[in-house]
């Protein structure tokens, strides 16, 4: 690869400084500054030295291929040249600063290290952290200049396509919080280089517009082979979690402003140097780890560090940041390492390398073709203007407002002065003659004239929160100044005079602040004590409102309520009055009833005294009936069944008792015998022992007074009996046995079908002598009688009942004698 041929100065005739020029107020030349390297021990030469404070002149040492030609030494002029001894510090203060100068003045600057690898590019462009270079004391001047007037951190915040949006305080304090969750963010951000040492430029230009805030983001991206990676962007792992190493950068065009930009690249929100130079730190790891990945040598690659500065105007108040992006001013600083510009065939590589190299040294190609198309452009009509080549590399293409009038653009060529660079020098020499020749289109501050923003808020807003917490303002916080008038006697006779007219002043001016500072105090007092009644005054007529509305709800509720209750005693009354109708009804009925059965039992008295004065005629001539002879005990109780239902007698103890085929005993049905079912016998409390004789004889049977319903459901029971007591009418206890059989239900339950019902009566023995007088009286203790006991000998009548009838229909009595 070679390098166009350009015509060369030789410096065998002194070669004239710069062409002279027009002065053009609107446009401005390409400075170039020289710096040489001082040489190593190891090296041989120099071949370069600085004469002057803008020159170098180069000669050419044996056996390099301008040895022993004619125009054996080159000068060559700069804007200004710096030697070997030169400082870090003179040369930012010559190069940098006025780049700062015009970022914090809203203008771009764009700066390149040029020459081969090993001249100090990065030494002068970064440096050490012992001795940096002009990009961190760039940092230490643009911090130092807008300390306290920074904007908090995450205020403005990039949204990957070359523009700013902007946070209020609590929406940059969220993000704050959302991308360092932790509580250590500061020993984070600021651990290595907290760790590092590093003398900070002190430098301030304190010509920076105070009502305005200001908030700085960097950036750092790499050329390399011609694609853009993104050192500040975190990895991101593929879908299989591994590293996908560095991935290119697309460059676009801001449809506004036509600027060109890295797309998506990650700008760092910073605010102080040690932040700003943790990111160029983190990126130069990064750019070291990428190359050892990829086998690739740092200086064939372009890094580009970016400065961006952001600037929004205060609100009236003069407190808080405007929040309109319209007004959003940013400023770029742009500071490039240039890969090496020595030759390919000087680094011998081959292959791949070589391709690389070819790549690196066309891109530096293209810069020269830019630089020098814009050259001869500047002197032309615009028809005959050729077309600026910019599209044909990143590193143009990337910078190409700059060249067109966005900011400064300077350049400061690295020189080694050993003997064997030489030659690549003086390629390095042309470069730079090319590019001071070019000018650029002087970028114009912008200007921040905002309708109803007044000059000089935020001093006064400081001004009276001093006031507001109590403290005197400073005199140089205050947006006036205090004047000083002379005394009317003496205008300017003496200084003492003046001093004193001056200490005068000054001391009604500190009464007139304390008494600004009181007046506040009480403002402030008066201004709680109101927003504090206003508060009390507030709740109570929440409070008022709240109980009015519960009031209210009470009302309704009870208005509501009473409506029920008329309702409720509508339907109470109404039921009342049927009720009472129904009770008098009720008690007609029952009235009735009682006199019924008073006429039903008063006849049956007289039927059953009518029939028995009928026995009593009959049995003194009646002979005893058969049932007598075959063992029929004479009965002194009567059976009488009342129930239609009423099936006999089922019982074998009363077959016993009546003996088999009796005339007037038999029984209706055939009675099936059941001997194997066991009787359920059912007495409820308070069941008298009545002691009759007939009482039945019931085997295996179980006695309760409230029947189980285990007992109910046993299968061990066939057979059921109720006993029921009453009084009779004429005092006497009646006893009815309810018999019936317990069956089994289709629902698995148990019921009794009752299949007859026994009456057992007790008479006296006076009464029974009164109706039957030749009877003989029954003991009125004789026990119970088992069926096969002696019946006759206890009883002294028998009645027999059957069913349908209510009263004996057959009566037995005992012989005499008994
Ligand atoms: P480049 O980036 O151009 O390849 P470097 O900046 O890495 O070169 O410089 C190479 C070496 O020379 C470094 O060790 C650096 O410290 C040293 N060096 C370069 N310029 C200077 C200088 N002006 N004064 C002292 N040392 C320098
Ligand atoms: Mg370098």
């Amino acid at each position: 690869m070679s390098y166009p041929k350009t015509p060369s100065k030789s410096a065998s005739h002194k070669t004239p400084h710069k062409t002279p020029r027009r002065p053009n107020a609107a446009r401005e030349e390409v400075q170039v500054f020289g710096r040489l390297r001082p040489l190593r021990s190891s090296e041989n030469g120099p071949c370069v030295r600085v004469v002057g404070k803008t020159d170098m002149v180069l000669v050419a040492p044996e056996g390099s291929s301008q040895y022993g030609r004619k125009a054996q030494q080159h000068q060559h002029s700069f804007q200004r040249a710096f030697g070997a001894g030169s400082s870090q510090k003179e040369v930012f203060e010559e190069i940098g600063l006025p780049l700062v100068q015009d970022l914090l003045n809203t203008k771009n600057g764009l700066l390149f290290a040029y020459g081969i690898t090993g001249s100090g590019k990065t030494h002068t462009m970064t440096g050490e952290p012992q001795d940096p270079g002009i990009l961190p004391r760039c940092l230490d001047v643009i911090f130092n200049s807008i300390q306290h007037l920074q904007a908090k951190k995450y205020t403005f915040m990039s949204n990957g396509k070359n523009s700013f949006e902007i946070n209020t305080e609590a929406q940059a304090e969220r993000e704050r919080r959302r991308l360092y969750p932790g509580r250590n963010r500061r020993r984070h951000e600021e651990t290595s280089v907290a760790d590092t040492v590093r003398i900070p430029d002190s430098i301030v230009f304190d010509d920076v517009d105070p009502d305005s805030v200001y908030g700085v983001v960097v950036s750092f991206v790499e050329i390399f082979n011609d694609y853009v990676f993104d050192l500040l962007e975190d990895a991101k792992p593929d879908k299989d979690m591994r590293d996908k190493g560095p991935q290119s950068k697309r460059m676009r065009e801001d449809t506004g402003r036509h600027q060109m930009y890295v797309s998506d690249v990650t700008e760092v929100p910073v605010t102080s140097t040690e932040e700003a130079y943790e990111q160029l730190v983190k990126g130069q790891k990064k750019r070291r780890v990428a190359h050892t990945q990829l086998n690739h040598e740092s200086s064939r690659s372009h890094s580009i560090f970016n400065i961006r500065l952001i600037r929004a105007p205060l609100d009236e108040a003069g407190k808080s940041v405007l929040l309109n992006a319209d007004y959003l001013r940013v400023s770029q600083l742009s500071l490039v390492d240039l890969a090496g510009s020595e030759r390919a065939v000087r680094t011998q590589n081959v292959g791949e390398r070589l391709r690389e190299a070819g790549n690196i040294n066309q891109s530096l190609m293209v810069l020269r073709t830019c630089l020098e198309c814009l050259r001869d452009n500047q002197n032309k009509p615009p028809e005959q203007q050729k077309i600026v080549p910019y599209r044909d590399s990143k590193i143009t293409q990337l910078f190409k407002n700059f060249f067109e009038g966005d900011g400064k653009v300077r350049m400061i060529i690295c020189c080694s002065s050993s003997n064997s660079d030489f030659d690549e020098m003086l390629h390095v020499m042309k470069f730079a003659e090319v590019t001071q020749e070019v000018t650029v289109a002087r970028s114009q501050a912008v200007k921040f004239d905002i309708p109803g923003l007044a000059a000089g808020r935020r001093q006064i807003n400081n001004a009276l929160e001093a006031m507001a917490d109590g403290r005197a303002p400073s005199s140089d916080s205050l947006p006036f100044s205090v004047e000083v008038a002379p005394a009317p006697d003496s205008p300017y006779t003496g200084f003492a005079t003046f001093i004193d007219t001056f200490e005068g002043q000054t001391t009604q001016f500190e009464a007139g602040c304390q008494y600004v500072v009181r007046g506040m105090d009480a403002f402030k007092s008066a201004l709680i004590q109101a927003m504090g009644a206003m508060t009390s005054n507030d709740a109570l007529a929440r409070a008022n409102e709240n109980l009015e509305r519960i009031n209210q709800d009470l009302v309704y509720k009870v208005d509501d309520r009473d409506q029920k209750l008329n309702h409720l005693i509508q339907i109470v009354k109404s039921n009342s009055a049927e009720e009472e109708k129904r009770r008098v009804r009720h008690e007609q009925r029952h009235e009735q009833a009682m006199h019924d059965a008073e006429e039903e039992r008063r006849r049956a008295r007289k039927e059953e005294e009518h029939r028995l004065a009928l026995l009593e005629n009959t049995v003194p001539q009646t002979s005893m009936p058969e049932p007598m002879a075959t063992g029929m005990s004479p009965m002194a109780t009567a059976m009488s069944p009342r129930s239609p239902q009423v099936a006999g007698i089922d019982s074998p103890d009363k077959e016993n008792a009546f003996g088999h085929g009796g005339s007037g005993a038999a029984p209706l049905y055939t009675r099936k015998r059941r001997s194997d079912e066991k009787w359920l016998e059912h007495k409820p409390e308070g069941t008298l022992q009545t002691d009759t004789v007939l009482q039945p004889k019931l085997k295996k049977s179980k006695t309760v007074t409230i029947p189980k319903k285990s007992d109910m459901t046993s299968k061990n029971y066939g057979r059921y009996m109720l006993h029921h007591q009453e009084e009779d009418s004429i005092g006497e206890v009646k006893e009815q046995l309810f018999k019936g059989a317990m069956m089994k239900t289709r629902g698995g339950g148990m019921s009794v079908q009752f299949t007859d019902v026994e009456t057992l009566q007790q008479r006296r023995p006076e009464q029974l002598r009164s109706e039957c007088s030749p009877v003989k009286p029954l003991e009125p203790t004789a026990p119970a009688l088992e069926a096969d006991v002696d019946v006759p000998e206890r009883c002294a009548t028998a009645f027999e009942g059957r069913p349908g009838m209510m009263t004996p229909s057959v009566a037995h009595r005992v012989t005499s004698g008994r």
